[in-house]
């Protein structure tokens, strides 16, 4: 593309810049990264054991059909093969969803605010984005997304739990939403967090797929996993959704290194889950503390939490960078955190007390 046209450099314009690399901490200072959503641990051994030995085949593609992850992702979720597709990382899932689905003239519906690939992968497809605001409990609010579906709407995003608020929409709505969704509409059910999840309110996707051919899965190794840095993330769908997906992801997408760190994580799960509980047992201190010295804070089902700051948050994440944790400023708007180290969390919430 040679030239940027207006309406994709406004759209791009809104978009806060993503700071890469680690926090600014001043000498001597431990550095903390909570803007991304991250998790906090380390590879598990077993884990980095197996990649150390795909390392030795990097002269070889990977295997283009990602065979072994996929059917060991239909085993972990009894569903059959044929409903599995990876990608390059969740996001690029969504992206192939949307480019198989929408183009222009076509509307593609998302709350917001919600996760911010939505608008950029919408408007590379030609697409228009349809944003519906989030109710003023920063939850999704179903009625009015059902209410913004018109004959040109091709695919609905529902987050959940919602980045950045964290929040989640319950079993009976997203069904009564569903049931009223037409069925040549595809519903992208975006579970990124789902691990984190303690709800049991909040309804499993995979559950809901089952009867429905146009609502599709999408989950990730970038988040409960720990394994952002290796971009590897799936759909579960009916069959021409996935085999759709499988037809058009980028050809050798997913490494090697992906395929097989994603298998042995899927073979730790117990392990890896351990420490979601324990991330979930942080979430639930810094909701509290964070309560406790005043602030309103939505309740989170995921691994963040949002913070409303208003005009003051660029300035909040200065303070919160100075001190040794980043955090994901949302200019005019809040804070996304992420829950962290139990080291990061207190920092966290000491520049929160203050701050306040
Ligand atoms: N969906 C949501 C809601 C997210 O927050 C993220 C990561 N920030 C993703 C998808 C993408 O994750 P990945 O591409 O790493 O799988």
């Amino acid at each position: 593309m040679s030239e940027t046209s207006p309406r994709l450099r406004a759209e791009l314009e809104g978009i806060p810049t993503y700071k890469p690399g680690k926090p600014a901490a001043a000498e001597g200072q431990q550095a903390y990264k909570l803007s991304s959503n991250e998790n906090p641990y380390p590879p598990l051994p077993g884990v980095l054991e197996t990649a150390m030995e795909t390392v030795r085949s990097f002269n070889r593609y990977p295997d283009m059909a990602c065979t072994g992850l996929m059917s060991e992702l239909a085993d972990r979720f009894g569903v059959p093969v044929s409903h599995v597709a990876t990608g390059t990382g969740s996001v690029g899932v969504a992206q192939q969803l949307i480019q198989a689905t929408s183009g222009p003239g076509d509307e593609v519906i998302y709350a917001w605010r919600s996760f911010e690939a939505y608008p950029i992968i919408t408007q590379i497809s030609g697409a228009t984005s349809v944003r519906v605001p989030l109710t003023s409990g920063e939850v999704h609010d179903l009625d009015a997304m059902a209410a913004a579906i018109t004959d040109r709407t091709r695919l609905i995003f529902v987050c959940n739990p919602n980045n950045p608020t964290g929040t989640a929409v319950r079993k009976a709505e997203l069904e009564r939403f569903l049931d009223a969704v037409p069925s040549d509409i595809l519903v992208v059910l975006d579970e990124a967090y789902r691990e984190f999840v303690r709800d049991p309110e909040v309804p499993d996707g995979i559950e809901l797929y089952r009867d429905r051919p146009n609502v599709c899965v999408l989950r990730t190794f970038s988040k409960a996993y720990g394994l952002a840095g290796l971009r590897v993330g799936f759909a579960i769908a009916h069959e021409p959704v996935a085999a759709a997906l499988r037809k058009t992801a980028v050809p050798f997408g997913v490494s090697q290194l992906a395929q097989d760190a994603a298998v042995a994580s899927l073979r730790a799960e117990d392990e890896l889950l351990g420490r979601v509980g324990v991330l979930v047992g942080e979430r639930t201190r810094v909701l509290e503390g964070l309560r406790t010295q005043g602030w309103t804070v939505p309740d989170t089902q995921a691994n963040f939490v949002w913070l409303r700051t208003g005009d003051r948050t660029v300035d909040f994440a200065g303070v919160c960078e100075q001190a040794g944790v980043t955090v994901r400023p949302f200019p005019g708007e809040g804070v996304r955190v992420t829950i962290g180290e139990v080291e990061a969390n207190d920092i966290f919430l000491k520049v929160a007390e203050a701050f306040r």
